[in-house]
């Protein structure tokens, strides 16, 4: 089935076309800078056929994700730039979606009574469930009748227990405003999930600990594949240190920092979104990259920042193993994840009395490009894995499941 994998942002709409046959990314690319500047926006189409290796850019109006989709659509259909003849080639559409509160957990076929769901669920995260709303109209406008499936970042979150997803808040505050732990990157960690159990050979019986770790970070402790805990919050800032966010601080902070530099909620939830984390203690870069050169060329503050960075990652390690009263595995996967060994190295360094004997060697030594790497010695009773993510392949699969069921 050919399936189109939709991550609509506010001002961005990123794509791929799938072939869930032959698991493979056929096409893609990514509109930008849309509506930014009213009705009569000038955006950017950046596309690639994958199939032929031809690219193609175009700057176009794109006052909306509906042009943006339609113009999506038009290169897909390209006799050069394209991989289908046909509209009807393009068999359904899968949407990426950030928040589903505690309304969904598990992917489901878009129908009125799921859009006006996830209107409620607006309030959780404003920015990017009006784009995902956006980008779903959209394709409703320009591809009629084909079926559309949401897929939630906060799914495979949603099987915590309420003592893992309750704040220490005034239960009035959960019901009020349903505050209260929902997680992110739950796509990602249920596919290292499937994967390390795979290896494990089980799902019964199984303590896991994945640490998803890129621009944003999360670390989720999965005992018998199924969430107990997460380390995102009621919002992506909670949790370790990421590329500008700040993650776990002591909250008394937050009103002690508005009143000393006189700042609004709005600055405030901008000073911790953007300027805190790798940015804000190494004072170099929120990339990795730039924060291990810097160490490379002697920078102290570079070199704190991913020492703090190693040392909560491991605290939640721990954390996890005692939740779960145990561990089999340790996974690390996305950006830094997937390729700065310096971080998974100061993660799993210290962790023997866990059972984590880790493999420096194979750590050090990673193949490019990146496939699934144990770092673990074969004497380790903890399993160490480098499992390179696949969020856009759930995507398409749950998609084409649930599009295929409605066929039968
Ligand atoms: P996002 O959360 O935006 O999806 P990614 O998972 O791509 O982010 O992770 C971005 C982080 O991963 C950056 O800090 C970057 O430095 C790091 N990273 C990505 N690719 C590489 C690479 N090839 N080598 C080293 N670090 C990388």
């Amino acid at each position: 089935m050919n399936v189109l994998v939709v991550n609509a942002g506010s001002s961005s709409l990123k794509y791929q076309l799938f072939d869930t046959a032959k698991k493979l990314v056929v096409a893609k690319g990514l509109c930008e800078k849309i509506g930014i500047d009213g009705p009569q926006t000038i955006g950017a189409l950046t596309h690639k056929n994958l199939l032929n290796g031809k690219e193609y850019h175009a700057d176009l109006p794109m006052g909306d994700h509906t042009a943006a989709i339609q113009y999506v659509v038009d290169v897909l259909l390209h006799p050069e730039y394209g991989c289908v003849s046909s509209m009807s080639e393009i068999e359904a559409v899968g949407h990426r979606i950030v928040h589903g509160g505690a309304y969904f957990s598990e992917s489901v076929l878009l129908t009125e009574d799921v859009l006006a769901k996830l209107e409620l669920c607006r309030d959780l995260a404003p920015l990017h469930t009006g784009a995902h709303i956006q980008g779903i109209q959209g394709c409703q406008k320009v591809m009629p009748g084909t079926p559309q499936v949401l897929v939630f970042d906060t799914a495979f979150h949603q099987t915590m227990a309420p003592e893992a997803y309750m704040y220490g808040l005034p239960y009035e505050t959960y019901e009020k405003y349903a505050i209260r732990r929902y997680g992110a990157h739950g796509t990602s960690h249920r596919y290292v999930t499937g994967r390390m159990l795979e290896i494990l050979g089980r799902t019964e019986n199984t303590k896991i600990v994945t640490c998803h770790l890129g621009n944003g970070s999360s670390i989720s402790a999965v005992k018998d594949g199924k969430v107990v805990d997460t380390s995102m919050g009621f919002t992506p800032l909670a949790g370790v240190m990421m590329g500008t966010r700040c993650g776990d601080i002591d909250p008394a902070i937050v009103p002690f920092l508005m009143e000393k530099e006189n700042l609004s909620p709005e600055e405030m939830n901008t000073y911790l979104n953007k300027k805190c984390g790798f940015l804000g203690v190494s004072g170099v870069s929120s990339d990795c990259r730039n924060i291990s050169d810097a160490i490379r060329q002697g920078n102290a503050r570079a070199a704190l920042t991913l020492n703090m960075f190693g040392y909560q990652i491991k605290k939640y390690i721990g954390a996890y193993a005692a939740a779960m009263n145990g561990l089999d595995a340790i996974v690390f996967t996305a950006g830094i994840g997937e390729n700065t060994a310096s971080v998974r190295e100061l993660a799993c360094t210290g962790l023997e009395y866990l059972g984590v004997s880790f493999d420096k060697e194979a750590n050090d030594h990673v193949q490019r490009p990146v496939g699934i790497t144990c770092l673990s010695k074969p004497d380790s009773r903890v399993m160490v894995y480098l499992i390179p993510t696949n969020e856009e392949l759930v995507i398409a699969l749950d998609t084409e499941t649930i599009v295929q069921a409605l066929q039968k």
